[in-house]
């Protein structure tokens, strides 16, 4: 068995092939150019979404190759400059037989590949150009929010949600930066522990909500009252941190002495009498890491809760 009986005898693996499969394109059309079918590869080789049926050839077909030559017996080749729907020209380069028997006046045109002509170069690439623009354009936009973003985070990360001054963690980055920075200088640095005598009575006494309330008060009282260079932070419930760069111990007392004052005599709504606090203050010597630092700190805060409350300590090395 030869391919012509096999194609003549059993035609449907080759009718299958060429409707659905095959990349050629196959395209019936009658005497006066009337499209009579054509397979999926003509469609997808000239850009066409659904089939041309009933309509003519030659009006898809740009001027100059309107006219359609017709084969006798055998066949000729052809080529036509096909318009789709996008209004882009496919060049097609193939083969347009004559139909014998059961279809006399009718013709089968095979076209074996196509080439992108200029007109449809240029509208691919335009087309590819401008989704980059918008590409890009989605991109910058997409990069600001995640900037704004990034900020949002570290904003969030190195504040205390209540007071809106330096959290602990925040701080402790600062005082690192600070102590290294006034050794390498030798400069003084001095540190202040300030803490809110009694807190705990503020509370108990008008509930937790004043008690926020007066910390965001005595926050913004510390805020107030100290250099533009110093720098505040909370690290612990009631407890605030002062620290003041290029100050030695006897500036720093003065300083503190100015806040504790200012403290006493705020007036806060809700609160009956005044709110006072206690001061530990040190300063830096070049044996220092941040934890003896705090550590001296903290010891002289003890000394001041010790000695009476509502005032001022200082421990040195
Ligand atoms: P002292 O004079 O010895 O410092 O006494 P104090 O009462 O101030 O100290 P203590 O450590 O006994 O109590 C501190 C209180 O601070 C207890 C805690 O419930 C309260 N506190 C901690 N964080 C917050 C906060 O964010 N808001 C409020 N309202 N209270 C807080
Ligand atoms: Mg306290
Ligand atoms: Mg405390």
């Amino acid at each position: 068995m030869n391919l012509s009986e096999i194609i003549k005898n059993c035609p449907e693996p080759i009718h299958l092939y060429f409707e659905n499969i095959s990349n050629s394109g196959l395209l019936v059309i009658k005497e006066r150019g009337e499209i009579v079918d054509c397979n999926s590869g003509f469609m997808r080789m000239v850009g066409l979404t659904k089939k041309p049926l009933g309509q003519n050839i030659k009006d898809f077909l740009s001027s100059g190759y309107k006219e359609l030559k017709l084969p006798n017996d055998s066949f000729l080749t052809i080529n036509l400059l096909f318009n789709n729907d996008e209004k882009s020209e496919v060049f097609l380069k193939g083969y347009i037989f004559p139909l014998h028997e059961n279809y006399k006046e009718h013709y089968v045109m095979i076209f074996e590949h196509h080439r992108l002509t200029h007109n449809e170069l240029v509208l691919t690439l335009s087309k590819l150009n401008d989704e980059v623009v918008d590409l890009t354009r989605q991109l910058e936009k997409k990069n600001i929010q995640l900037k704004e973003a990034l900020n949002t985070v570290k904003r969030i990360m190195n504040k205390d949600h209540l007071t809106g001054i330096l959290n602990r963690r925040a701080f402790e980055k600062a005082l690192k930066r600070e102590i290294s920075f006034a050794i390498r200088h030798k400069l003084p640095l001095s540190l202040v522990i300030v803490d809110i005598d009694h807190f705990k009575k503020i509370n108990d006494t008008y509930g937790h909500e004043t008690g926020d309330l007066v910390l965001k008060r005595f926050a913004k009282t510390l805020e107030k009252y100290i250099r533009e260079e110093d720098i505040l932070g909370r690290i612990g419930g009631e407890e605030f941190v002062l620290l003041l760069p290029n100050t030695d111990v006897k500036h720093a007392l003065y300083a503190s002495e100015r806040i504790r004052q200012k403290v006493e005599r705020l007036k806060i709504s809700g609160i009956k009498g005044n709110i006072t606090a206690s001061f530990g203050i040190t300063e830096l010597s070049p044996s220092d890491d941040m934890k003896s630092l705090l550590k001296r700190a903290d010891d002289a805060l003890y000394e001041a809760k010790r000695n009476g409350r509502n005032r001022c300590e200082i421990k040195i090395v």
